[in-house]
């Protein structure tokens, strides 16, 4: 039997530099690879973690579920010609090559760093361990299946189990997308306890937290 973190999947003792990222100057390279770039109305990055429009140049980025604005800067190199590009981080909106990946949310080191601790302390791992036994309870043996990259808490379909009842079945998909959207509050709840985002931005998570 297999748990959440089963086969590989431990990540309790990662360090900030164990998180995949996305390098915004690769992500320039590959737009500027695209020949067919300017037939393209929508590119997607990094499986479909950013979304770019190419006719207004601008981007979003997956948080979770949802997708939140991604600034893009580019600056100009000393040549004159060549371009750099840099992401604003969604949380704090500084200037950064690198985003890193909490679990699905894009988010600069700085805010990675800070946010991890708060995981270890919040609970987000006992939700995660709620979430992984109504998936026993659902015979759903999501973790092998053909996609590694997919975590507990993005996932969207459940199968029912041939023998359960409907109104079993839904209640426990209903505590299942509880569980879900408290893990999304947490993640949040923890942002807004950084000193450092700025209050507008926070003013603007605080939203995001009511609008549920
Ligand atoms: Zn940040």
């Amino acid at each position: 039997m297999g748990g959440y973190n089963s086969g590989g999947r431990n990540r309790t003792h990662r360090t900030v530099e164990n998180y995949s990222r996305i390098d915004s100057f690769e992500f320039y390279m590959f737009l500027k690879g695209d020949k067919y770039l300017g037939y393209k109305s929508v590119v997607k990055y990094h499986g479909d973690d950013i979304v770019y429009y190419v006719e207004n140049r601008s981007a979003v980025v997956r948080m979770g579920n949802d997708y939140c604005n991604l600034t893009l800067s580019r600056v100009p190199g000393v040549d004159g010609e060549s371009v750099r590009m840099y992401f604003h981080c969604p949380c704090c909106g500084r200037r950064v090559r690198y985003l890193y990946d909490f679990h699905k949310r894009y988010i600069c080191r700085r805010c990675l760093g800070a946010n991890y601790k708060i995981q270890q302390t919040r609970g987000m791992d006992k939700l995660l361990r709620q979430m992984a036994n109504i998936l026993v309870k659902l015979e759903y043996e999501w973790w092998d299946r053909d996609n590694p990259g997919i975590q507990i808490f993005e996932l969207k379909f459940i199968p029912k189990p041939k023998y359960m009842r409907w109104d079993k079945y839904e209640r426990y998909l209903r505590e299942f997308r509880r569980l879900q959207k408290e893990y999304d509050r947490l993640f949040w709840r923890g942002m807004l306890r950084i000193s450092y985002i700025p209050a507008d931005l926070k003013k603007r998570v605080v939203c995001h937290l009511e609008s549920e």
